[in-house]
């Protein structure tokens, strides 16, 4: 690890100062993926900037739906009643990620923030597109059993490895930024970036802006939302392939259906055309066989996780069933 100078932000402008003032400052927060990057040199910041004392820590009520302060822990949004009740997909998901110690640090923002945990990125005797642009994807005719088979490009196959971010995902969650020019919202779909030929940059994100705030709508079909993820180890394991799923029904119509995606690209997936078929059609399973189909058709395997299509597929029809049956533990 480089030394850093480190100090604590004293309020979220003078974060958004510091970071903005000085291209090798960083922020850290809960510090559980930050930290192990630094470990191996693969950020060398000369400042670190503390936010984790800021008063960005409450859940509150907003128009129907939460505002979800960006330091709230994992372990706080996962318990919280409300969460559990309006959006349980959401606290399932933070549930089934990282461990309980690291939940009970790790923060919001910085769940949105982590970085790909492909190995060839964290093992600095590679190259590696998205730590040293030009360089090279070892990954690309290596070792593939973790990687995306949906929106890479030749320059990168990472995925994004967060849970609560498909969940957030798949319920339209809104980002709330500050930055210099003041604040802004940012779609939750438009907040990551899918590879192309500039992997090194994660998020749509301006250099210095800060999260202050997740926004969740109201959205009384969430109760019935579903996550489901699938991985090598019952516990402590990112997912080869996770689905959100929510399926909104007037009688036995689908009246609309939202579905996310983990594990299978540089971003949390929404599976638009899915979604769209679905609008209208009856709860059955040939509907939901068609949509996890369509799901899929454009994935592109990789030698080592073909398997991921068709789990993909089997997971995305059991999530939408068990949502349009009312949701529940899976
Ligand atoms: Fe690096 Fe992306 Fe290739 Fe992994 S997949 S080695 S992160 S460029």
């Amino acid at each position: 690890m480089k030394n850093f100078a480190y100090v604590r932000a004293a309020s979220v402008q003078d974060a958004v100062d510091r970071t903005t003032q000085n291209s090798t400052t960083m922020v850290i927060a809960g510090g559980t993926n930050l930290v192990d990057r630094l470990k191996v040199f693969l950020d060398q910041p000369d400042h670190l900037v503390d936010v984790s004392r800021l008063p960005l820590k409450q859940i509150e009520p907003i128009r129907g739906g939460l505002q979800i302060g960006a330091l709230v822990t994992n372990t706080a949004l996962a318990d919280h009643a409300e969460v559990r009740r309006d959006y349980p997909l959401l606290s399932r998901a933070i549930l089934s990620g990282a461990s309980q110690q690291i939940r009970n640090v790790a923060t919001v923002g910085g769940n949105l923030m982590q970085r790909t945990r492909c190995p060839y990125y964290y093992d600095t005797a590679f190259a590696c597109n998205k730590r040293q642009p030009g360089s090279g994807c070892p990954a690309a005719t290596g070792v593939t059993r973790s990687h995306a088979i949906l929106g890479a490009s030749d320059d990168c196959i990472a995925v994004h490895p967060s849970d609560m971010c498909v969940a957030l995902a798949a319920l339209d969650a809104i980002v709330e930024v500050q930055g210099a020019q003041g604040n802004r919202q940012i779609p939750f779909g438009e907040f990551h970036r899918l590879p192309g030929n500039t992997p090194q940059v994660d998020t749509n994100l301006r250099p210095g802006e800060l999260i202050t705030r997740i926004i969740l709508p109201a959205m009384p079909a969430a109760k019935s939302g579903v996550y489901l993820k699938v991985r090598d180890r019952a516990s402590y394991a990112f997912a080869l392939v996770s689905v959100a799923a929510i399926v909104e029904l007037s009688g036995d119509t689908i009246r609309q259906a939202r579905i996310a995606l983990g594990g299978v690209a540089h971003k949390p997936w929404r599976a638009a055309n899915a979604e769209q078929f679905l609008i209208g059609k009856p709860v059955t399973t040939p509907t939901f066989e068609q949509a996890a189909n369509l799901a899929l058709q454009e994935a592109k395997a990789f030698s080592g996780n073909q398997f991921k299509v068709e789990l993909a597929k089997r997971l995305i029809r059991r999530a939408l069933t068990v949502s349009a049956q009312g949701g529940g533990v899976v």
